[in-house]
């Protein structure tokens, strides 16, 4: 059975439903990730590695990581902070608007309440978010980390999902990123967040600065246009079937990679893990939400 551990935070979601009416659930990019790979991939194993506080949200997030099977040993509380949080407007034209209550939440102390134990997993799968959230020093212990595992075995998996707000400038969010790469055995750059962070137009931009970071599998994601792929120096290009009713984009990524990386990691080549990852998007992207309702979705590996 594979051992995963995904590292970042999940924050509390309120989306507007009708008039003052709010929906209530629980979100975030590593977390999403880790949802649909357990969907995915059932058989197995999957800790998320982040902090909750003492408060009553923290608690519920417990109990619905345990219906998603999303093993909670690596769930550290702060006694101090709370979950971070977020609230999407959905205007009458559709568009979105996002505001977020996070900068003091735990998952920000998370490195510094983990305890200094031994940890161990086949996988080890972070953001350029989880990153973002921690101070310089964490940041240090949090690649600290990474290396010990490396040095047991563990590959290492990494999306930049580059979000502007969180870094406190760009040169810093380049430096950890490019960090990021360094230590990646598989990374799933996005081209927007490459052409909003490095200014790379397309594909052949962030394979050439890719070059010699030594990432054993580059997927380079790129909305319906198709996915990119380049191992052993060798590139090719997986079309993304057209999703004619998209009702909401939020973790497409995620949710790809999740896809991605059960097929992967149940031994099935590159390229049909990417058609995987793609259609497991394709179904999220139908419904709205981050996490979309277990009962519509169908997509399993078999090892
Ligand atoms: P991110 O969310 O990281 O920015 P993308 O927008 O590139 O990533 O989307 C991730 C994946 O979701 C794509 O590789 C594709 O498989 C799928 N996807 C996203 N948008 C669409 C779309 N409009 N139609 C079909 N598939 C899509």
């Amino acid at each position: 059975m594979k051992r995963l551990i995904i590292f970042g935070e999940c924050m509390v979601e309120l989306r507007t439903q009708h008039g003052d009416t709010m929906a209530k659930s629980f979100a975030g990019d590593t977390y999403n990730t880790a949802v649909y790979f357990k969907r995915c991939l059932p058989v197995s194993s999957i800790s998320y590695l982040t902090a909750i506080g003492a408060d009553f949200l923290s608690d519920e997030l417990i109990l619905t990581m345990g219906e998603h099977e999303i093993n909670t040993d690596l769930v550290f509380r702060s006694t101090e902070r709370n979950l971070g949080l977020y609230m999407i407007r959905n205007d009458n034209q559709g568009e979105r608007t996002f505001a977020y209550w996070r900068a003091q939440s735990a998952a920000t102390q998370t490195i510094n309440l983990m305890p200094d134990d031994n940890i161990s997993a086949d996988w080890f799968y972070f953001s350029g978010i989880s990153i973002a959230i921690l101070d310089n020093a964490q940041r240090e212990n949090l690649f600290s980390l990474i290396k010990k595992l490396k040095t047991q075995g563990c590959k290492i998996a990494f999306d930049p999902n580059y979000r502007t707000r969180l870094w406190e400038d760009e040169d810093i969010a380049q430096h950890w990123t490019t960090r990021a790469y360094q230590e990646s055995d598989l990374a799933f750059p996005g081209a927007d967040d490459h052409l909003m962070l490095f200014r790379h137009t397309c594909a052949d931009d962030i394979f050439a600065y890719l070059e010699d970071k030594n990432i054993t599998e580059v997927v380079m994601k790129n909305g319906a246009i198709g996915v990119h792929i380049l191992a052993q120096q060798e590139q090719c290009i997986v079309p993304v079937e057209h999703v004619s009713a998209v009702v909401d984009t939020t973790a497409a990524g995620d949710a790809f990679n999740a896809g991605f990386m059960a097929a992967r990691l149940s031994g099935k080549p590159a390229v049909e893990s990417a058609s995987f990852g793609a259609k497991v998007a394709a179904t999220v992207i139908t419904y709205p939400g981050a996490i979309i309702p277990s009962g519509i979705f169908s997509s399993h590996i078999t090892p």
